[in-house]
């Protein structure tokens, strides 16, 4: 990751705004200086001095930077990857999550060309499927001679700096007939290498049968997906095995995507009190142009389904960075730490979302970026167009073409 710091601005003055960051239990009218890449202040009112550059926050809330617990930022060497800055940045995200996109065979290019050159907090999940999700047209775990459990760990311990875990994948068009041994490899890798796992769930493998095997800490990504095997029984009461997994510790992340968001199961289990831990976007090419979208507009989803303002905030700064053990570094303000801040307003008014299968809901708020400071850095979604490109010019046309077989082969939108 690059530590950037403009030296036209000694310090950058957030000033008006509502700081809100449950992390610190702080929700109050306060303005943050950041000199340095570090928070330099944070009082209820600060005095501009000279040299200072000030962000206006009046009627803004202002948190801690967010954090995008699911994307794909693998671009030119998965069919889903889409470059981290143009996205997170514009859309007041400092941190950005790889799912799994590199394996063990392709992490180091991942580390080198995506990671280290990317203004934005890059980390990643490594994949127990040795190639990653290159391929996106056959299932990364049909075939288990591609996990390589001794390799994988090496990965985690190699890259620490990168590494937040291991990804595996748990539907039946990833795994084939091979059930849940694609995620006794994963559990068998994060062991030896002291780190947890994220599995995607899906439809086709028993939910029980992943959830058994999951151990305190470890995380179920695409919590709220409709397609089969889910979280909710026949009765939409929640399924047993999915209260019991939480209570041992077992973490739940939205995971949006292009294929697992559905309206219906999470108004049901929100309405049971079976609130996501983390909300995040599964930001990749064929979800970026709709229906995620990128993680404020995922967030706002949960606004207008139950959760307030406060665990949508939590959702993406203070339990993600839990989430990952990165909660000394971000995730939550304090003074000398990472001057990683999110802007944003809160919308009130009439927007159309849509879930991945197609349902329609109006929700009546919306959050809207307006800026992410990363390292004291301050990007404005202006800013960010002008000098990364507007996403949709990043996507190659054979990505495209690619993207557009899977589509008809998997039925997702
Ligand atoms: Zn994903």
């Amino acid at each position: 990751m690059r530590e950037t710091q403009p030296e036209r601005f000694p310090r950058l003055l957030l000033k008006g705004g509502r700081l809100l960051d449950p992390g610190a239990g702080i929700d109050a009218a306060a303005d943050v200086a950041l000199r340095d890449g570090r928070i330099d202040a944070i009082e209820k009112s600060i005095d501009a001095q000279e040299n200072d550059r000030v962000f206006d926050c009046r009627g803004k809330i202002v948190t801690p930077g967010w954090i995008d617990l699911h994307t794909h930022a693998y671009w030119g060497a998965t069919t889903w990857g889409v470059l981290p800055d143009p996205f997170c940045l514009a859309s007041g995200v400092s941190a950005a999550v790889d799912a799994g996109s590199a394996g063990w065979a392709n992490f180091p290019g991942f580390v080198e060309f995506i990671a280290k050159p990317a203004a934005a907090r890059v980390y990643a999940f490594v994949h127990i499927s040795g190639i990653g999700l290159t391929y996106p047209l056959v299932g990364e775990m049909e075939d288990l001679r591609f996990a390589d459990v001794e390799l994988t760990a090496q990965t985690a311990l190699e890259y620490p700096e990168t590494v937040v875990g291991i990804k595996v994948r748990q539907g039946a068009a990833q795994v084939g007939e091979n059930g849940v041994e694609p995620l006794r490899l994963a559990v068998a890798a994060a062991e030896m290498a002291q780190t947890r796992v994220m599995a995607h769930i899906a439809a086709g493998v028993p939910l029980p049968d992943v959830l058994n095997l999951l151990r305190p800490g470890d995380i179920v990504t695409h919590c709220f997906q409709g397609r089969g095997d889910t979280i909710l029984q026949p009765d939409d009461s929640l399924l047993p095995h999915v209260l019991e997994a939480r209570k041992r510790g077992v973490l739940f992340d939205v995971g949006h995507g292009s294929g697992s968001f559905h309206y219906p199961t999470g108004r049901r289990a929100i309405e049971r009190g079976f609130l996501p831990d983390v909300i995040s976007s599964d930001l990749h090419s064929l979800s970026v142009h709709g229906p995620a979208f990128d993680l404020p507009t995922t967030a706002s989803k949960f606004l207008n389904i139950g959760m307030s303002l406060t665990d949508v905030i939590r959702a993406v700064t203070c339990a993600p960075a839990k989430a990952v053990g990165l909660e000394n570094e971000i995730g939550s303000l304090r003074v000398g730490g990472a001057a990683d801040v999110s802007v944003f307003e809160l919308v009130e008014e009439e927007t159309v979302f849509v879930d991945t299968h197609g349902i329609e809901e109006i929700g009546r708020l919306r959050l809207k970026a307006c800026a992410a400071a990363r390292a004291g850095d301050l990007w404005t979604p202006e800013r960010a167009e002008a000098e990364l490109g507007r996403p949709e010019s990043h996507t190659p046309p054979v990505t495209r073409l690619g993207n557009e077989a899977l589509k008809r082969q998997s039925g997702i939108r």
